[in-house]
């Protein structure tokens, strides 16, 4: 089985990326936070498991979310494999999920990973206002009002939330990324990490995605040459 993860800062598109790759190489889409939504909703024993954590705003174990996604693989629509989209986000993460996959004899196909820059990211994540009036939503690159500062629909005072701020994003990513580079060092160790340029328009991005897993269909473990992550 071919199992490839997705691996990039929040904003950089892991989720739209995943789907359209799912789409065109046809392996089935996991994404963690829908699997543990999906297990909590059913109310398997394992899907208690992750309420009793959820629940009370807790995050939950590597251990329980392996057995989550463990489960999920093992269905019939996985056995080709899969694209993970959520997980892991830590070195720990990857090392269970590489425990895992051993036990089936399998082991990650590759590490996609979408590569922005953070002042890129930066721009994506903080870009957004809304107006005051009745919400509009606008973003300062992918949707701009004509007027800086004033709604198209109602020409009431554009706002941006504590949320979206560049203060509040940039504090977001300070601790968000740290343990992202983590995960993509461990993969470049693996011998897996397959960047791609994550800053072109989104089938741009897309196609970029299918070329590599198209080459890691051709090239052996361990066989490609190692990168170094850009930063
Ligand atoms: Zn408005």
């Amino acid at each position: 089985m071919k199992v490839y993860v997705m691996v990039g800062a929040p904003g950089a598109g892991k989720g739209t990326q995943a789907e359209i790759l799912s789409e065109r190489v046809g392996l089935p889409h996991i994404a963690s936070g829908e699997l543990f939504r999906e297990a909590m909703r059913d109310g398997t024993r394992l899907g208690e498991q992750v309420k009793s954590y959820i629940s009370r705003g807790a995050l939950v174990p590597d251990e329980l979310a392996i057995k989550v996604i463990a489960a999920r693989l093992a269905r019939p629509d996985a056995a080709e494999g899969a694209i993970l989209d959520g997980f892991p986000r830590t070195r720990p993460q990857a090392e269970v999920l590489d425990a895992a996959l051993a036990r089936r004899g399998a082991h990650v196909a590759a590490a996609l990973f979408i590569g922005i820059a953070e002042d890129a990211l930066l721009r994506r994540l903080s870009g957004r206002w809304i107006c005051q009036e009745a919400g509009h939503a606008y973003h300062e690159i992918d949707r701009p009002p004509r007027v800086a500062g004033v709604c198209d629909e109602d020409g009431s005072p554009l706002y941006q939330r504590p949320d979206d701020r560049p203060d509040t994003v940039r504090a977001r990513l300070a601790q968000q990324l740290p343990p992202m580079y983590e995960v993509i060092d461990y993969y470049n160790e693996q011998g897996v990490l397959t960047p791609v340029d994550g800053e072109g328009p989104v089938e741009g991005v897309a196609d970029a995605l299918v070329r590599a897993i198209d080459s890691t269909r051709l090239a052996p473990r361990g066989g490609r040459e190692l990168r170094q992550p850009a930063r």
